[in-house]
């Protein structure tokens, strides 16, 4: 295994020593914030509880509302002067959740952001264009320093304006892209009405991360740039990418646990899930020292991989994420998550790039609507042909959500595209909706 950092080739037994380790600096460290420091003692719980990576089960949990009722800066554990940087949670409303960083922070993101793009196979030789916005979003700067400490020339090109990326991918000929996944499928519209062929660029690897997507979307984005991309996963709440992230293997992101103390539990429980199983991923940094933050609840729904990589690294896999526990909208008592609707419509040759769910009353009733685009190439005058496709992704939907979805059909980039995050269902149920 060609590796960036010796950490990656830890086995099972030294992780848990370093974590171990690490866990009881990040209490101490913590006890150096009012939050933690009140939190802990109420609790009852000393430095010297700490003594194994399991022990972390003693420990409370932090939630968004904590980090948010700490705003501005409840949370220091290093005196203002010592801080560096911030940076902050995108889309919500009310105060932000900001997160500070000493230098030695910084330092230590920028090495894990690194390590994680030589594993998908990057080099100081390739040309790296990063497509996310910079700014408060940890998928600039984050992702542009790892790139510039591999050693890339490294383009912040920043988001959208769509031609103005297409010339600096092509004049450079740039190698590597970060680019979040729904833009890369709208960006792949652009070049289509470009009559450009994004094949003939020289692109070979593309990270893709910061919203949930499922392995159908990361095909159509292989097969439409003709690179291999690779799944990166992060929150800012844990710095931001550089968290989790895809090996050569694409099957599960290596959550890198000499950095991050990793649970998985039932959102309702809270106790843990057994391997393999469905629940909330719960994180505890190990190594940040301006604000170390423990048993972070991510709200993101995951299952530990079983079994081993076939690459070597034994640092647990992560599934890619599901949703999260609040993307999940319930209509006539089912439970629906937006990826299972992404799934199969990415999976349908007619489907375009884009989608829309939208939730609607009918008298009394709840009913999800999805606008789904349709391939130039598909959408014929013939009514006939059109309905019978309706009619076929209405009941592909129903096997996988268990209820009719009505489909409205449209043409291709007709829907609202979005430079960050996508935003994948709008509810217009009203307040009593939910
Ligand atoms: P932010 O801190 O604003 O950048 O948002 C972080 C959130 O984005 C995470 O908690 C996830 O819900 C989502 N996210 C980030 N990366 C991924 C990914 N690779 N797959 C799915 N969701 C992701
Ligand atoms: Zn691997």
């Amino acid at each position: 295994m060609e590796c960036y950092n010796p950490a990656e080739a830890m086995d099972r037994a030294r992780i848990l020593e370093l974590q171990a380790v690490r866990l009881k600096n990040t209490v101490y460290q913590a006890t150096r914030a009012p939050f933690y420091r009140e939190r802990l003692a109420r609790e009852g719980i000393r430095i010297q509880d700490v003594a194994t990576a399991e022990d972390i089960r003693k420990l409370p949990f932090t939630t968004k509302e904590d980090l948010r009722a700490q705003y501005p800066y409840g949370l220091l554990a290093v005196p203002l002067k010592h801080l560096v940087r911030l940076h902050a949670s995108s889309g919500t409303t009310g105060s932000p959740t900001v997160i500070f960083h000493t230098a030695g922070d910084l330092n230590t993101w920028a090495e894990l952001v690194a390590r994680c793009m030589f594993m998908v196979g990057i080099r100081p030789n390739d040309v790296f264009q990063n497509m996310s916005g910079y700014g408060l979003f940890t998928g600039g700067l984050g992702i542009h320093y790892g790139a510039e400490r591999l050693g890339c020339l490294t383009i912040p090109a920043g988001a959208g304006n769509s031609k103005r990326q297409i010339k600096l991918l092509q004049d450079f000929r740039v190698t590597a892209i970060h680019i979040i996944p729904s833009y890369a499928l709208h960006l792949g519209t652009v070049f289509t009405s470009l009559d450009f062929d994004p094949k003939l660029l020289s692109l070979r690897i593309a990270l893709i991360g910061a919203e949930p997507h499922t392995d159908a979307t990361r095909k159509r984005i292989e097969d439409i740039y003709g690179l291999k991309a690779f799944n990166s996963y992060g929150l800012s709440e844990m710095n931001g990418p550089g968290v989790a992230f895809e090996c050569g293997a694409q099957n599960g992101m290596h959550l890198w646990e000499d950095s991050y103390l990793a649970e998985i539990v039932d959102p309702e429980t809270l106790e843990p899930v057994p391997d393999g199983q469905i629940g909330e991923l719960v994180l505890t940094t190990l190594t940040r020292e301006g604000m170390p933050i423990i048993r972070y609840r991510t709200r993101d729904l995951t299952r530990f991989l079983p079994g081993e990589c076939p690459c070597g690294r034994q640092h647990r896999r992560i599934d890619r994420i599901l949703g999260r526990a609040d993307d999940m909208f319930i209509v006539k008592g089912v439970n629906i998550y937006p990826m299972q609707i992404e799934n199969v419509l990415m999976s349908m040759p007619e489907v375009g790039q884009n989608y829309l769910i939208i939730l609607e009353k009918k008298g009394f009733l709840d009913q999800v609507r999805v606008k789904v685009e349709i391939r130039e190439e598909f959408f014929v005058e013939d009514m006939r042909v059109l309905s019978a496709l309706q009619a076929k992704i209405a009941s592909r939907l129903r096997d996988e959500i268990l209820i009719t979805p009505k489909v409205d059909l449209v043409e291709p980039n007709t829907l609202p595209s979005s430079e960050g995050k996508a935003v994948r269902v709008d509810d217009r149920r009203g307040l009593n909706g939910q």
